[in-house]
């Protein structure tokens, strides 16, 4: 059998762009491992937050905040962003940089932090409050996908790891590190830290996509964690704490350059996690319960990377997810499939410009370079 489209990876971008396409084409879903989800998509800190990834983000991350609440994904938590005194300018910067995004920011006076945040020290006085942010169920959501893209005919292959890519007359010949093999008239390379591979394999250029590993710690507080804490956040990018069941969970905010991998936690990451949080309260931490490490993954620019490869328009990106590949799951799996069926925008998309985010950017880079 000929599939219209093979999607490779099974994460959250390759279940929800399989998900959207089902409904118009034959499409098959290829995965490395045992069962989807294992690698950044089980990983995640899980939330929704307007800011994260920047202004360039916040069209894919707001227009997924409606779907996402409206399909009950979403638990209101709020996000601080805190600093001190001397991070007046970088709150301002922060700001100025979000105007004319529709992202809500409010400054909060410093004596509103230390209710907010117990066992906050006196010398975090700054805060922005950004009141939107929001938990969002990551299985679920994973799930939701996958199971839409099931009931759409989907056909699922675990232990799949795709090693060769062949085209030839106008059809991929798909090969896997098993032997098996699949054809399909395009593919969609959604192999998040393993996306540059995917495209090596194709013969496709890669487009420079970097895993970075981050860490999580877990940890037993005393006194425990009230559920409404926010989202707390450095100014200056240093650290993030959320609570979870009475417990906490704190990452050093750390962006390790790594192979592409299952990502282990440096007992180094969790010692800077840890030292970073006494310098911001004093909370006493009963236990170190717990720890991952997953894999984010860049573009040069940052930006997601979505759309049809401008040499090889049969091979299709959407990678480069980074940190907000939950958040921005829904409209960035709609604009990706409109752009692969060639459709135009609906309402979920209808404010996102989908050229923001497509791989060309990259090649007329390179031609100013080489100019
Ligand atoms: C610690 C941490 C915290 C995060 N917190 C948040 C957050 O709060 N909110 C948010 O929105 N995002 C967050 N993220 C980012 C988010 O998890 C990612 O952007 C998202 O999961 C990326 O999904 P993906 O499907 O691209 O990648 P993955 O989930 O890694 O999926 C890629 C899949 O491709 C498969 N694959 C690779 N190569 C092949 C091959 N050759 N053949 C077949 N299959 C292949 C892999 O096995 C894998 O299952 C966080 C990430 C980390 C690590």
């Amino acid at each position: 059998m000929i599939h219209d489209i093979a999607v490779i990876g099974a994460g959250m971008a390759g279940a929800s762009i399989a998900a959207e396409l089902a409904p118009h084409a034959r499409v098959l879903l290829l995965e490395a491992e045992d069962a989807p989800g294992f690698h950044a998509t089980g990983r995640s800190a899980a939330f929704w937050e307007e800011c994260y990834g920047g202004p360039g983000v916040v069209p894919l991350t707001r227009a997924s905040g409606a779907f996402l609440a409206e399909h009950g994904f979403l638990t209101p938590r709020g996000a601080l962003y805190v600093g001190r005194a001397q991070d007046r300018a970088a709150m301002d910067a922060f700001c100025a940089s979000y105007t004319g995004t529709g992202v809500h920011i409010e400054r909060l006076a410093p004596d509103a932090l230390s209710d907010r945040v117990p066992h906050i020290r006196p010398e975090w006085s700054e805060a922005l409050y950004q009141p939107a942010c929001a938990d969002i169920d990551v299985a679920g959501l994973h799930q939701h996908y996958l199971r839409e893209a099931r009931r759409h005919g989907v056909t699922l292959e675990n232990r799949a790891r795709v090693a060769g890519l062949v085209r030839a007359a106008g059809i991929w010949s798909i090969t896997t590190a098993r032997g098996e093999s699949f054809r399909a008239a395009q593919v969609v390379n959604a192999a998040g830290a393993w996306a540059d591979v995917v495209a090596r394999a194709a013969g496709v250029r890669p487009v420079g996509i970097t895993p970075l590993r981050r860490t999580v710690a877990v940890l037993r507080v005393d006194p425990p964690a009230p559920a409404d804490l926010p989202l707390v956040l450095d100014i200056n990018g240093g650290f993030y704490f959320k609570p979870d069941a009475g417990r906490l969970w704190l990452s050093p905010h750390d962006e390790i350059p790594s192979e592409p991998c299952d990502a282990a936690p440096e007992e180094m990451d969790v010692a800077v996690a840890i030292d970073r949080f006494q310098s911001v309260t004093d909370w006493r931490i009963a236990a170190l319960e717990h720890r991952w490490a997953g894999l984010r993954s860049f573009a040069p620019d940052r930006m997601p990377v979505y759309g049809a490869d401008p040499a090889e328009p049969s091979f299709v990106w959407f990678a480069g997810q980074g940190g907000f590949g939950i958040q921005t799951a829904p409209a960035a799996a709609r604009l990706a499939a409109q752009g692969v069926l060639g459709v135009a925008g609906d309402a979920l998309t209808a404010g996102i410009d989908p050229a923001a985010y497509a791989p060309s950017r990259f090649a007329a880079a390179k031609l100013e370079e080489s100019a």
